[in-house]
């Protein structure tokens, strides 16, 4: 069994760990879960992991004061700072494998969207986050709102292909849409989008038996 770290006296934000939580069986979780207190009193457990992946904060008051300070809740910038969180914390988030999972971090002061909204302003329509450096980070000076455009004469150098909101090697396009490599490099020498050289279905063999 992995060894318990203990958190008790430990500050995650506005929370502080007061003792680790008994309630383990009762949420059926094989993590540990602790209870915490909130700088504004209230008293909650949270799950360890949750705790130290930094994404837990507060009891949910800060999210609710981020609502109304800024009204930001839901808006394309709130949402797009969401999904950046989740594909690099959250191993059940559908893009985690290329982010999170292979290493990319969201910088600490970023898991603050109201940081994140100071640095980076309001999300351009049509645009989207992305790194300038595609190996590094999420964080301030590695980050930009582009248009696809950008984006994509960004990635081109090196193979890499955005389309569906996701960025991916030539390859791993191949891999994952059964389309030829061959066929998506020529597509996009040819002028194609990203979008349409990944989406679009290779041309079926000719049958003589086709109609
Ligand atoms: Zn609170």
């Amino acid at each position: 069994m992995p060894k318990l770290i203990d958190l008790t006296g430990e500050r995650f934000g506005r929370l502080t760990v007061v003792r680790k939580s008994t309630d383990k069986e009762q949420f059926k979780s094989t993590s540990a879960r602790w209870y915490c207190l909130c700088e504004c009193g209230t008293e909650k457990t949270f799950a360890a992991q949750a705790l130290s992946r930094g994404f837990t904060k507060s009891c949910g008051c800060l999210d609710a004061e981020v609502k109304t300070k800024h009204g930001m809740y839901g808006t394309p910038t709130y949402r797009s700072w969401n999904s950046m969180i989740a594909r690099c914390t959250n191993p059940k988030a559908p893009n985690f494998a290329n982010y999170g999972g292979a290493g990319v971090t969201v910088n600490e002061r970023w898991k603050d969207f109201a940081s994140f909204f100071e640095d980076m302003g309001q999300r351009p329509i049509g645009a989207t986050l992305d790194r300038k450096d595609s190996r590094g980070n999420y964080e301030p000076g590695n980050c930009r709102w582009a248009t696809d455009t950008q984006q994509q004469r960004n990635k081109s150098s090196n193979h890499m292909l955005t389309a569906n909101g996701e960025t991916r090697c030539i390859s791993e396009w191949a891999e994952l849409t059964g389309i030829k490599k061959v066929t998506i490099r020529a597509r996009v020498r040819k002028g194609w989008t990203h979008t349409a050289a990944v989406n679009t279905p290779p041309e079926p063999r000719r049958s003589r038996n086709a109609e």
